[in-house]
């Protein structure tokens, strides 16, 4: 298996040169009614990410990553650039939306991986296409989609077989379906991976097997999703009609509530309709076994992931302990253990008697390096440079709460807070 190489970033953006420094007012009034033509397709900044500013720009990038919305277009677009959650939004007229700088990390991928390489939204660019991962997106999508792919795949180097579906590189981790790390979190934008679809787009070679499950890192845990990923150009065919056929949100003998809602079954935002008219939401159901068969189910879920992926574990998740989650790092010194109670100690600091008797829900961050306490006046710039505002940057204020350096003010940093940030 070949390993990923990681591409050194050509700076030439996409054909469009920085706001002019005219009057302020003119250039927010620009930005957002302005449409910039270039290469057959429109690009909007009706939608530019107040989060842009904020996000590291990334060190190499060798993937480019399809999803689909699942929710109509303005909702969509207003919750991607709230969040920053992808580089370029698609609408259903073809318009493009840029909302996160495609030189900058945006949170598209949630917890991934593709050939070992995890934390994909560092080494990728996410297109969103404004639609559902089992229906045809639109004519315009398609020219649109044809020129910006083909675009970032000349920035970055970027092969055809690198242009992979969200699907194809989620995973999950154990839950009550299934008892270890799986394939199959999300379906989104699967249907980019079909032939048919992707010689429209302009790509002409991609994946013919999930890596991470040949090598076994990974179960696979949607057998329909992978024909449909990995199938020949007629399986796949096949796969997405029959799916399409049938009421695919009922439960039946061969449906359970994973196989309809994935990762979000036990989510709050997915509805239980029972034969009987009764509804629950996902969170409320404790008896999955016992769900009656014709029960409905109603997502509304989003293609991304509802937060970013925390950089730290936590004891008594999964029902291990602090030895099974760091591993040989538990008695490092750059690995620390964040107590309920807001106190923080080194693996080095603690015998294996006291790591052992960890409380629940102690934090475990490993790699890191730990500073403070803050004093009042204190620049965090000076502890860790940028790094202070990164998402995997914690603070630790000194009543216990932990917050990522992406949510912190710098005018208002807590004094007596501990800062913890990557080596
Ligand atoms: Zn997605």
């Amino acid at each position: 298996m070949l390993s990923l190489p990681h591409y050194r970033h050509n700076t030439r953006d996409l054909g469009i040169s920085p706001m002019p420094k005219v009057s302020f007012v003119r250039a927010l009034c620009t930005a957002a009614l302005s449409l910039t033509l270039f290469c057959g397709f429109t690009f909007s900044n009706a939608y530019r990410s107040p989060r842009n500013s904020e996000r590291e720009v990334r060190k190499s990038t060798s993937l480019i990553i399809l999803h689909t919305t699942e929710a109509p277009g303005k909702s969509s677009l207003r919750k991607l650039c709230e969040r920053g959650e992808s580089h370029y939004t698609v609408d259903t007229d073809g318009t493009a939306y840029r909302i996160i700088d495609h030189k900058r990390v945006a949170y598209h991928c949630g917890r991934s991986m593709w050939n070992n390489v995890t934390r994909l939204d560092d080494v990728s660019v996410g297109i969103e296409v404004v639609g559902y991962h089992n229906r045809q997106i639109t004519a315009a999508q398609i020219t649109t989609l044809k020129s910006l792919v083909k675009e970032i795949q000349n920035i970055y180097k970027i092969p055809d077989e690198r242009v992979l579906t969200h699907s194809m590189v989620a995973y999950g981790t154990p839950n009550r379906f299934h008892k270890r790390n799986h394939r199959g979190r999300k379906r989104c934008g699967m249907q980019f991976a079909t032939w048919s679809l992707r010689q429209m787009i302009g790509l002409n070679s991609q994946p013919r097997f999930d890596p991470d499950v040949r090598a076994k890192r990974l179960i696979n845990a949607d057998p329909y999703l992978a024909k449909v990923l990995y199938g020949s150009a007629k399986e796949q065919d096949k796969a997405l009609a029959k799916y399409n056929a049938s009421d695919s949100t009922i439960i039946s003998a061969g449906r359970t509530a994973w196989d309809i809602a994935r990762d979000a079954y036990n989510s709050p935002d997915t509805i239980y309709v029972f034969p009987g008219g009764t509804r629950k939401a996902g969170n409320q159901i404790t008896l999955w076994a016992r769900i009656p068969v014709g029960t409905k189910v109603i997502l509304n879920e989003s293609c991304t992931d509802e937060d970013p992926v925390e950089s730290f574990t936590v004891v008594g998740k999964d029902g291990k302990n602090a030895t099974e989650l760091a591993g040989e790092e538990n008695s490092s010194p750059t690995t620390y253990y964040i107590y309920p109670n807001g106190r923080s100690a080194s693996g080095n600091e603690l015998t294996q008697a006291q790591l052992d008797k960890l409380p629940y829900g102690t934090k475990i961050l490993v790699g890191y390096k730990r500073a403070g306490p803050i004093k009042a006046g204190m620049k965090v710039y000076s502890i860790c440079g940028s790094k202070w505002k990164a998402a995997d940057t914690y603070f630790l204020y000194p009543h216990g709460l932990l917050k990522p350096g992406s949510e912190m003010d710098d005018n208002k940093i807590p004094v007596d807070a501990y800062l913890f940030y990557k080596n």
